[in-house]
Parts: C-alpha cells; sequence; structure tokens
C-alpha cells in the first residue's frame, strides 16, 4: 500500500534516516505479514544483519512504531508483537487456544466517531486487541457451562 512510502517520505522530511536496521526489520515485518515476537524478529534479523543486538532490534521496533511503520499489540501474557503497518486493524484473540482473527478498523470508526464526539478526545490506537473464546473453543467447553455469577 501507499501508506509505507508516505511514511518514509514523512521521515525523511523530519529529518530521519532509514537505517539499515530499520529497513532490514520493515523487511522481515512485510515479508511475514503477521505478527511477529520481538524473540522472532532478533532471530530473523541477526541472519539479515551478523552481529545486530537485541538491544538495537528493540530500540528499531520502538523506533518504528512511534513512527507508525510498524505496529504494536499485545496479545494476552503480556506479550508484545509487531507487524507491519500498512492497513488499520484489530484483532480478537481467543484466551484459550490463541488464535486471532483480523477485523478492519472500518467497522469500528463509527465508534470511534461517537467516543470522540462524547469524549472530546482524538483517540489514534489502532491496532486493539479484544479477548475472548473461539467458536471452537466455546464449542469445547459447552459441556461445563456453570453458572457461577463470579
Ligand atoms: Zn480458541
Ligand atoms: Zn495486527
Amino acid at each position: 500500500m501507499a501508506q509505507s512510502q508516505e511514511s518514509f517520505d514523512h521521515l525523511r522530511e523530519q529529518g530521519y534516516r532509514l537505517t539499515p536496521q530499520r529497513l532490514a526489520i520493515l523487511r522481515i515485518l512485510r515479508a511475514c505479514g503477521e505478527h511477529l515476537t520481538p524473540a522472532e524478529i532478533i532471530a530473523r534479523a541477526q541472519q539479515e544483519l551478523p552481529g545486530v543486538t537485541e538491544a538495537t532490534v528493540y530500540r528499531t521496533l520502538s523506533f518504528l512504531a512511534e513512527h507508525e511503520l510498524a505496529l504494536a499489540a499485545h496479545v494476552g501474557s503480556g506479550q508484545l508483537v509487531y507487524e507491519i503497518a500498512e492497513h488499520d486493524h484489530h484483532h480478537l484473540i481467543c484466551r484459550a487456544c490463541g488464535e486471532a482473527v483480523e477485523i478492519d478498523h472500518s467497522q469500528l470508526e463509527a465508534l470511534y466517531g461517537r467516543f470522540e464526539a462524547e469524549t472530546g478526545y482524538r483517540i489514534d490506537s489502532l491496532h486493539q486487541t479484544f479477548f475472548g473464546l473461539c467458536p471452537a473453543c466455546q464449542a469445547g467447553e459447552s459441556s461445563v457451562q456453570n453458572e457461577n455469577s463470579g
């Protein structure tokens, strides 16, 4: 999508350089197209850039997320994952099996607009995660439905 090129241009206008580390990590995220944990990114980055340190990869990921070239998301258990920022989306994540489903941001746009109108906030948190149970896991536990209110 064109968004990345615009982001690159925007970075250059701000005087940031696209260092080999930044480019390599963007390439890794784009090639994967899905969520990657920092550990997975570090392993791949070290193949592309022998000698690159974990600290550099973490710093680069923060930079890319800050400048909206990469998206970060919490996927439960305190785990943070990264992905290329090519389109605005969110995720439904199953607490039981970890399956993730992507939902397009357009489906939440009206809701965001209402929150903004009601509160005066400008919401910029894209890439939300919603937790729940996927259909398969619901089916698996349907026999043990209890009626606890807590
Ligand atoms: Zn599940
Ligand atoms: Zn995502």
